[in-house]
């Protein structure tokens, strides 16, 4: 929402009524929170105010507790900071257990939301290569020291001094948010934002270990739970030419498994069909939050394989040392990708029709798409919209 002198940038959803020396602006998509039509002024030294407006949100305040609608200042802009209005945010369970406090890692008051779309409505003094106006992304990750051996070597995910988006600071369950300029990614236009959205977490958590660890024509690929991330890695996975086996507890899934691109579908409750494919596969993404019999699923590799962790199970996870020594496996786990990864992701999923199965809900209906997430009755990612 920033107009600069004689030119300004419109926001598409909306009706604007000149009226002296500024726009009335009435949002068109619903955004019940804004109970008064914003005023955005045409002079820039009025935009830069404008730009430092309270940004509005729902927020957790204890934990566990329902989402309540909440509005903090963001200060004055930073050099390299972006500011985003947000158009779509994914619900990721990592927000479901930053409510919770399941990592001991929440502060509250606090908005979640790490899986936004929209589009730059102002930068910072030092931000090159953005424009206001332009549709972006934001995912996991706002930002990182850029001075560390990770950070250089363009693996900023892995940065000592990593922050989250909605970790100890605010996040896309908003009208707007701020993040460094480097964690700010062009979204392509072949992508809808509604399907894009949930490809800036779930996506890059799968695509960027299928990358890491070199997924080819050549190898088996096996994907632990068919839900949020689950279904992305199947895609991804396909992309690259693997033989892709889904696992699910839930047999109504094999349908949809193979819709996604699954080769083969295995109940992982019939102990028979997990026995057949043991010895099989290169490597196997876990997405679950739950536990399951980890040891099954390593000797489900083949030697050199890898075992690897993006879901996190409630309790420590238990493996026989023999199999990993007896066919040199290993077990390994991602955490998200880094903004070069994020980019090519999406270029990848714009290129190769990869999307996300989403349920839209209203931004003001954050609390109910919650409740859906957390009963598993969302098919595979709920996706808010402003
Ligand atoms: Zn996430
Ligand atoms: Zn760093």
């Amino acid at each position: 929402m920033v107009f600069r002198s004689s030119t300004c940038t419109l926001i598409p959803e909306a009706v604007y009524t000149k009226q002296r020396n500024h726009f009335v602006v009435q949002l068109v998509y619903p955004a019940p929170w804004l109970k008064r039509p914003a005023v955005l002024f045409a002079s820039s030294k009025e935009a830069s105010r404008e730009a430092m407006a309270q940004i509005q949100g729902l927020a957790a305040h204890a934990a566990g507790a329902e989402l309540l609608p909440y509005r903090y200042d963001p200060g004055k802009l930073g050099s390299q900071e972006v500011e985003i209005s947000i158009t779509h945010c994914g619900i990721c369970h990592s927000d479901i257990h930053l409510i919770s406090n399941d990592w001991g890692i929440s502060h509250f008051p606090f908005i979640p939301g790490h899986e936004v779309i929209g589009s730059v409505a102002a930068i910072g003094s030092d931000v090159r290569g953005l424009q206001v106006g332009q549709r972006v992304g934001l995912g996991w990750q706002s930002n990182s020291c850029g001075i560390c051996e990770w950070c250089m070597r363009g693996m900023e995910n892995l940065c000592p001094e990593a922050e989250g988006t909605c970790v100890h600071r605010n996040g896309g369950y908003a009208d707007r948010v701020r993040a460094n300029a480097r964690f700010v990614i062009p979204v392509p236009d072949g992508l809808a934002s509604e399907q894009a959205a949930p490809l800036l977490c779930g996506g890059v958590t799968v695509y960027n270990p299928l990358r890491i660890h070199g997924i080819n024509p050549t190898s088996r690929v096996g994907v632990v739970g068919i839900g949020g991330l689950g279904h992305l890695a199947i895609q991804f996975a396909r992309v690259f030419g693997a033989q892709v086996t889904a696992f699910s507890t839930s047999a109504g899934k094999e349908k949809e498994a193979r819709a996604f691109g699954a080769h083969h579908f295995v109940n992982s409750r019939e102990s028979k069909a997990m026995k057949e494919v043991a010895n099989s596969l290169d490597f196997i993404i876990t997405t679950v939050n739950a536990d399951q019999d980890w040891g099954t699923y390593l000797q489900a590799l083949r030697p050199l394989g890898t075992l690897c962790f993006v879901g996190v199970p409630p309790s420590p996870v238990s493996i026989h040392a023999f199999p990993l020594i007896s066919g040199q496996r290993a077990i390994s786990g991602n955490p998200t990708g880094s903004p070069f990864r994020l980019r090519e992701m999406l270029d990848v999923a714009a290129r190769h029709g990869v999307k996300a199965a989403t349920e839209p809900f209203p931004m003001a209906k954050a609390n109910e798409a919650i409740e859906k997430v957390k009963k598993g009755k969302v098919r595979y990612r709920a996706v808010l919209a402003n």
